[in-house]
């Protein structure tokens, strides 16, 4: 409401993984007309991992909204499936993030344009560099859990970890000068308060994200 966004006009909802900070089924069953009548999108297409899709099939069940496939459609997807939304190229790619389901990250492209949406990207493994081979990103948001300094876990990265990717990827010809950083998915277990944040990266090429934000990128 705030920054006047029609959700019920979103068509498509890609999920990275089933983690409650990042996939709330309840909250979607409220297309039903049940809860509400005008929706701007008929459908909302629902594209996940199996987890999710199972988890989006069992809370459904449980709650006996069984007509709710009228309304929401689900799509099963994995690690370097193409996906062709309307005129987006979705290119689905592995996260470190878990050990018991396989999380994603979307590289999004439309016509020349490239932008990596990768929320709790994790340190990207070698498999994430293979499918990333011969792309160029005009922009990348990457997860900052940990704060300032290198994490210990791979799952999640530190800031730390994000200047060793963003190296890796100008050597590989994946990103350069006017490549777009954002930093996202903070947590107070970084011990870098989001104050503190956006006065670090003031002068860098970095920026912090926030809820709302706009960014525009390629040509
Ligand atoms: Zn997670």
């Amino acid at each position: 409401m705030e920054n006047e966004i029609d959700l019920s006009a979103i068509s498509h909802l890609l999920i990275t993984h089933s983690h409650d900070d990042h996939f709330y089924p309840m909250d979607l069953f409220m297309r039903h007309p049940e809860y509400g009548k005008k929706w701007g999108a008929e459908q909302l297409h629902i594209y996940g991992n199996s987890a999710v899709i199972c988890l989006l099939k069992e809370m459904a069940e449980r709650f006996s909204v069984e007509d709710i496939w009228e309304y929401i459609v689900p799509h099963e997807i994995k690690p370097f499936d193409v996906l062709e939304i309307e005129n987006y190229r979705i290119t689905v790619l592995p996260a470190r993030h878990m050990q018991t389901e396989e999380a994603l990250l979307f590289l999004i492209e439309k016509e020349d344009t490239a932008f990596l949406y990768g929320n709790d990207t994790g340190i990207p493994g070698e498999e994430f560099w293979k499918g990333l081979k011969g792309k160029k990103l005009n922009g990348a948001s990457m997860d900052c859990t940990m704060g300032k300094e290198k994490s210990k876990y791979h799952g999640y990265m530190g800031f730390g970890d994000i200047l060793e990717v963003k190296e890796r990827m100008e050597k590989e010809g994946a990103a350069d000068q006017e490549t777009a950083w954002i930093v996202t998915h903070f947590s107070h277990n970084g011990g870098w308060t989001y104050e503190r944040m956006t006065e670090d990266l003031k002068d860098t090429v970095f920026q912090a994200a926030f809820d709302g934000m706009c960014i525009e990128i390629g040509k």
